[in-house]
């Protein structure tokens, strides 16, 4: 068997779908548009003779997940990943095209999702539909298009759970990252903290204990860790610097201006770095919480709603170096290697399986969850060659 040159994908029909799902505005949570972008997906999957699994995370949201097999003997598992969900419109009046409507102007193709990521879900299908017309390779490809990515990553989960993530050798993410392969992600810790002291007459504070002066020293401790945070390990080559960031603080009411009172809320979205082990950083939390809350006779419990730890492979690792050969061949110039700077179903995948990830997919980084977010029309089949490419390299192996 010799490995043979992959035709070049269908450019019309790679934009097509992409301009198709944007069509489906398939908001996170939303009227079951979730579900008809699944079922979209599942049509175009099995108008290329593929046998798609369509499976319900929560009602009206659904992941698609088909093998490609190679027939070409054994090999490895690629796995190319997208999501289906994408954030809401927010103010229509802040955009210049509908942003359902999928209009193509000056060779832009506009709406929400756009970017991300119809465009990289279109182009994963097409990508592997090319592979698989230029004759027979060794391994298979997995394709998922997942539900959730922008909440709490259900699909990402329920993909891992149900066993679709098994035997898989290394996963594309097709995120946009504005031509850069990324090997690395930031990690991220949804966190908060409830603190409890005694309600008191405004009138008396002396009887009560109110949290607010804790929640404000606990505020300030935030600061001294984030300090202490990118002091070491210092700032990471693509990724920056680790953040601490209050994004929530409830206490009292404006109602009840004369109430001392007894509880107050903070949120807290911390961003991290690889070197920054998150059990640590909790211990050290939780370390400082029940210290400030003994000096203050305030109760203090820290509850982590979200841990997704950072992401990092090194980039001699055989995806990224197939990637990066895909990329200097198809479009004439090397890509850089970048970071993600939020996460993606990637790292909800590398956290419970220690799969290779990597995110690579058309559009701008910056692009995603603006109005009037855009990709270029002529990148859709360009990734989507690209990927096929890739593939074809991590599959048969570093040969010439
Ligand atoms: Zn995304």
């Amino acid at each position: 068997m010799t490995r043979s040159p992959i035709p070049p994908v269908d450019s019309e029909a790679v934009v097509e779908l992409a301009r198709a799902l944007i069509r489906i505005p398939s908001v996170a949570g939303r009227d079951g548009g979730e579900r008809a972008a699944a079922e979209l997906v599942a049509r175009t999957m099995s108008s290329f003779g593929w046998r798609p699994q369509l499976t319900e995370v929560s009602p009206g949201r659904a992941n698609v997940v088909t093998t490609v097999e190679g027939g070409g003997g054994p090999g490895p598992t690629l796995a190319l990943e997208g999501h289906l969900d994408v954030v809401t419109e927010g103010d229509r009046s802040a955009w210049t095209v509908d942003p359902f409507g999928a209009e193509v102007r000056d060779g832009r193709l506009y709406g929400r999702g756009a970017a991300d990521m119809k465009a990289g879900v279109a182009a994963m299908l097409h990508g592997a539909r090319a592979l698989q017309r230029g004759g027979p390779f060794p391994g298979r490809l997995r394709l998922l298009a997942l539900c959730d990515e922008e909440g709490m990553m259900l699909g990402a989960k329920r993909a891992v759970a149900d066993g679709h993530l098994d035997g898989v050798s290394g996963a594309i993410i097709c995120e946009p990252e504005g031509g850069e392969i990324c090997p690395s992600a930031k990690g991220a810790l949804r966190l908060r903290f409830d603190l409890a002291g005694r309600m008191a007459h405004g009138a008396m504070p002396e009887l009560g204990r109110s949290p607010i002066p804790v929640a404000s020293l606990l505020v300030q401790e935030l600061a001294t860790v984030q300090v202490d945070l990118q002091r070491d390990p210092g700032p990471h080559p693509t990724l920056g610097l680790p953040y601490l960031t209050p994004t929530v603080l409830v206490a009292g009411s404006l109602d009840q201006m004369n109430v001392s009172p007894g509880r107050a809320a903070l949120a807290v979205d911390v961003r991290t770095i690889p070197g920054v082990d998150h059990s640590r950083l909790l211990d050290d939390l939780r370390h400082r919480c029940d210290r400030l809350g003994r000096a203050n006779e305030v109760t203090i419990e820290l509850t982590v709603i979200d841990d997704r730890p950072p992401v990092e492979i090194g980039a001699e690792e055989p995806l990224v170096v197939a990637l990066q050969r895909a990329h200097s061949e198809l479009w004439g110039r090397s890509a850089a290697l970048g970071g993600v700077p939020g996460t993606t179903d990637g790292t909800i995948i590398a956290r419970d399986t220690g799969i290779p990830t990597v995110v690579y997919g058309p559009g701008g980084k910056w692009i995603a969850h603006q109005a009037d977010e855009f990709v270029e029309v002529e990148e859709i089949p360009r990734y989507a060659d690209t990927y096929a490419r890739a593939a074809q390299i991590f599959l048969w192996g570093p040969t010439p």
